[in-house]
């Protein structure tokens, strides 16, 4: 039977074809074989010869095309066959067959037998010989049995209603050089419009700086995996790997690689630093300007030059500015006690931009007219030391008496010794002198005393002032008072009949103050009485003093002033004598509202005693160790104070084996947080330091820190609770603001939570952000960060404000709501900083309203000064618990899982609950029969609380995953 009746149906039909040129793949897809590219004949086989017959037909653009059709539906027992040319493999291992066709079908021809037939079969054979002339039918390997999806009617062509059916069928693990493919009809109405042959590849791409080649995918189902090659200027950070899977898409991509110093990462590219700046470590993420006094003029720096003057010690990190050496030390003042001497100074006006000065002393010895200088011997003895001193001071013994000394006292740091220049040092003389006698005249009445004293023969320097120091006998540590006055005699008045007093005496030069002498006991008379001795008869009552300054010693023993502060007022006596005043307790800073540093405190321990209470160890009971702190263990226990009622306190503790500079670290915590008294701000009640262990009290926190406390109770609170916390926690960060203190650590685990959930600021030390928080991570800059809590320029250049304290408030924000999820999840910080950069902001958690995601947003601002104030923040937050309707609206999306993590598969009731965090309900679930996932697919909120699962939060989470599950099938997000 002739084909004619079908021809111009198929002329119609390639009409409807697109055109091979204008015919695109997917880029995953690699073309072995198509019939409508081939130009000229196919070449393909058939026969019998009055089977297939290969027709040429235009399409509408005149193109000719390829096509192979049958119909002889009219005779039984119809085997035709259609072979095509050898087809190369190509190292496909499974290769894709898509083949487009018409079928007529059988009904709508009139007097067809009922042999016509509307399918037809596909074979291939695999063959290294590309020419072979016969393969024996047997030895095909069948493929399928194509039917269509579509079969036609003439009607249907003449209104051009009919569609092209397209079948794709594969073979896989295919072996050998290359292969045939075969048509079988059997009877059928077939024009077979277009073959095309392909397999599939992971087109070449580059993930993580790691370039992946172009892929052939497996034989089977399984997936290839890959290596990646680092891109240009970069290095491996951890072996990059990629899978190809079988439908030629790249998955799970692990490791990568990261630009080296010098360069940066843009779009899948390591571009050079820019002049100006630079990228020192691959583990940096980007290029930084250069730290000041420091410069780069090339390309691709990997660390920055330091300008002329400005030098960099080995051991400083090259994102520290260049630095200098220091100026001379100042103001030095020398106290000459026997045969020893006190030198101090004031620190260099210039320190040369670093925290390292310290000093030497250098030392000669003179003739009396200071013209012959020779160094002094070794056995003068420098206590702490001679050279490398930290501290201003430094105390010299063995002298000789009645030498001429010159000291040369050198600032020096750490980068001294790189610059040629001489080190600059300022000169102290000094001259010990012989012994002096000192002459008191006293005179006793009931209520005064009368002293007189002589200064010495040689003293260092002209004598500005004398300072008289007395108290009452035993009673030196509850009160005593400091008279200054310009003469030589001083009377005491106002003071009890027939009562011991001690007085000391020391004199002032323009040295300096000297040391205080020893001490004399004079006591009062009982009744008004003229004195025991003649003021016209000096009694002698100390000789044989050697010093410079200190002119009047009464008694040999020495006596030690500490721990007291200081404040003025005239004595009646003299009115060049004024009264020190002393008083136990915390300074209170009149008018003031601003946070002092520690570190201004030339002497970190005076800031703990201006700070800070003392309070007796014995008025502290430790019960139990609730947790462990940088420096020790943490405890709660009990404080009674005198006349105070009992409390619950917190203890921290110094562990044993300190350092100086622990201590004083473990301190600054108190001294720091006894400045603030506010609501939401941890309470400091005082501290132990005059016995060991040493102690910081605080007020206790029965729920311990807010992550733990959340996670803990997680669903279990209102909005309105949970804004109520969030108010607390603003508004203890408003009265921090105010003060200008600057947190740098503001996170939940930062936060202590109380029995009535009052959320209050903790985490003051001066270490914190540096070593106690296992979060803080170190950054280009050389610092320690806690990333995912820290704002963009905080971390980039340490500008930390109260706006970046903002910054961290939203993350805070982000953790209470989504009851201590972590921050960006299992992002690495890396890619934490470059998501921020590109614009990335935390999503709602799940059940946030829109107004409280707002507000984070808002705290999330890239520009430090469009970020709300901690005032604004409080006023927000009140107006909201205000009016809770303004919480009804949700965010939209209600991700409360990683968003960024791939789509993961459930198979199991098990696996499902581990993936949304509810595993702990898996026997609930399975003793209830739930064993599988279509099981659970309908469960009500009330089935789940007949399950044992009470918790709102817990239910609100089990069904918003089921709703998804419902969706999505078991391809659920987590
Ligand atoms: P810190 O050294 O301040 O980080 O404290 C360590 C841990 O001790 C904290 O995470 C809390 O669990 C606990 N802690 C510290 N201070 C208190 C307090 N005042 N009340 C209750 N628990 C506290």
């Amino acid at each position: 039977m002739g084909l004619l009746w079908i021809y111009p149906s198929l002329l119609t039909l390639h009409l409807l074809t697109p055109n091979q040129a204008l015919r695109t793949y997917p880029d995953n897809e690699v073309t072995l074989l198509d019939s409508m590219s081939a130009l000229g004949d196919l070449g393909w086989v058939a026969y019998p010869s009055e089977g297939w017959e290969e027709i040429s037909v235009m399409d509408e653009r005149n193109t000719p095309m390829r096509t192979y059709q049958v119909c002889n539906v009219m005779e039984a027992n119809q085997n035709n066959w259609l072979r095509t040319s050898w087809i190369p493999r190509d190292g496909a291992q499974r290769v894709y067959i898509e083949i487009k066709f018409t079928l007529r079908d059988c009904n709508s021809l009139p007097g067809v037998p009922g042999t016509c037939k509307e399918t037809f079969n596909m074979y291939y054979y695999e063959s290294n010989n590309n020419n072979l002339w016969f393969i024996k039918e047997s030895q095909y390997v069948k493929i399928d049995t194509i039917a269509a999806d579509e079969s036609f009617t003439q009607v249907d062509v003449g209104d051009r209603v009919m569609k092209l059916n397209t079948e794709v069928r594969d073979i896989s693990l295919l072996s050998k050089k290359g292969f045939y493919l075969a048509f079988q009809d059997v009877g059928a109405c077939i024009a077979l419009v277009s073959v095309r042959v392909f397999y599939k590849k992971c087109p070449l791409t580059v993930r993580n700086l790691a370039q992946f080649p172009d892929t052939v995918t497996g034989g089977d189902s399984a997936l290839v995996e890959v290596r990646g090659s680092c891109v240009n200027s970069s290095e491996e950070f951890d072996t990059p790997k990629m899978y190809c899977s079988a439908d030629g898409g790249w998955l799970v991509p692990i490791g990568r690689c990261a630009c080296k110093p010098g360069f940066e990462e843009r779009k899948d590219i390591c571009q050079p630093c820019r002049p100006g700046f630079y990228k020192a470590s691959a583990m940096d993420a980007y290029c930084v300007k250069c730290p000041p006094h420091s410069y780069s003029n090339l390309d691709s720096a990997s660390e920055c030059v330091c300008e002329k003057g400005y030098y960099r010690a080995e051991t400083d990190p090259r994102s520290m500015a260049c630095t200098r050496p220091p100026t001379a030390p100042e103001n030095p003042i020398s106290t000459i006690n026997e045969t020893t001497v006190t030198l101090e100074w004031s620190p260099p006006r210039e320190s040369g931009g670093r925290g390292d000065v310290s000093y030497n002393v250098h030392c000669r010895k003179c003739s009396s007219d200071g013209r012959k200088c020779s160094p002094c011997s070794s056995g003068l003895h420098f206590v702490p030391r001679q050279f490398g001193i930290s501290y201003a001071k430094v105390l010299i013994t063995d002298l000789l008496p009645h030498t001429n000394y010159t000291f040369d006292i050198e600032a020096v740091n750490g980068v001294s010794d790189l610059s040629p220049s001489p080190k600059q040092c300022i000169s102290v003389n000094i001259t010990t002198s012989q012994a002096v006698s000192v002459i008191l005249k006293e005179r006793k009445s009931k209520d005064s005393i009368t002293l007189a004293w002589q200064g010495p023969e040689r003293a260092n320097g002209a004598i500005v002032e004398y300072e008289v120091i007395y108290y009452e006998k035993n009673q030196r540590d509850q009160n005593y008072t400091v008279l200054k006055t310009k003469s030589n005699s001083m009377t005491v008045d106002g003071l009890k009949p027939g009562t011991t007093y001690v007085f000391r005496v020391r004199a002032r030069t323009d040295g300096g103050y000297g040391n205080y002498g020893g001490e004399i006991e004079l006591e009062t008379s009982h009744e008004d009485m003229l004195a025991i001795g003649d003021p016209n008869q000096p009694t002698i009552l100390a000789v044989s003093i050697a010093g410079g300054i200190v002119l009047l010693i009464f008694l040999v023993a020495c006596f030690v002033v500490s721990g007291r502060h200081c404040g003025y007022i005239k004595a009646k006596q003299d009115p060049d004598e004024e009264k020190l005043q002393f008083q136990h307790g915390r300074v209170k800073l009149p008018g003031s509202r601003t946070y002092i540093h520690p570190h201004t405190y030339e002497d970190p321990n005076q800031a703990v005693r201006d700070f800070a209470k003392e309070i007796e160890a014995s008025s502290i009971r430790i019960e139990r160790v609730i947790g462990a702190g940088e420096f020790g263990e943490v405890c709660s226990g009990r404080l009674k104070l005198p006349s105070k009622r009992e409390i619950y306190v917190a203890i921290k503790s110094l562990k044993a084996g300190y350092s100086d500079k622990q201590r004083q670290d473990f301190l600054s915590e108190a001294s720091i947080m006894g400045q603030f008294n506010h609501p939401n701000i941890i309470r400091l009640e005082g501290v132990v330091t005059k016995c060991k262990p040493v102690m910081i009290i605080t007020e206790f926190m029965e729920n311990g820190s807010l992550d733990s406390f959340l996670k803990k109770h997680d669903g279990q609170f209102t909005m309105i609770q949970l804004v109520g916390m969030l108010r607390g926690i603003a508004s203890g960060m408003k009265y921090l603001s105010d003060m200008n203190y600057v947190h740098r650590d503001l996170a939940a685990r930062n936060i202590l939570v109380n029995s009535n959930l009052v959320c209050k600021v903790s985490d003051f030390g001066l270490s914190r952000v540096l070593e106690d928080d296992p979060e803080a991570a170190y950054t280009t800059r050389g610092g320690k960060i806690p990333i995912r809590w820290t704002s963009p320029e905080a971390i980039a250049y340490r500008k930390f404000t109260s706006a970046s304290d903002a910054w961290s408030y939203g993350i805070v924000m982000w953790e209470v709501i989504s009851y201590g999820e972590r921050p960006y999840w299992e992002m690495s910080n890396q890619d934490v900083i470059k998501a921020i950069d590109e614009g990335y902001r935390l999503p709602a958690p799940m059940d946030c309203p829109v107004v409280l995601h707002q507000l984070m947003l808002d705290c999330w601002e890239k520009g430090r000064s469009d970020r709300p104030k901690f005032g604004q923040i409080v006023n927000t937050l009140d107006k909201l618990i205000r009016t809770p309707s303004s919480l009804k609206q949700l965010a939209n999306s209600s991700v409360w899982q990683d968003p960024t993590t791939p789509d993961f598969t459930v198979n199991t009731v098990e696996e499902w609950l581990d993936a949304i965090k509810m595993g702990q309900y898996k026997d609930n679930f399975s003793s209830a029969g739930y064993v599988s996932l279509e099981s659970v697919l309908y469960i009500s909120i009330s089935e789940l609380g007949k399950l044992g699962i009470a918790l709102a939060g817990h239910q609100k989470k089990i069904l918003s995953s089921i709703e998804s599950l419902q969706t999505q099938g078991t391809h659920l997000q987590v």
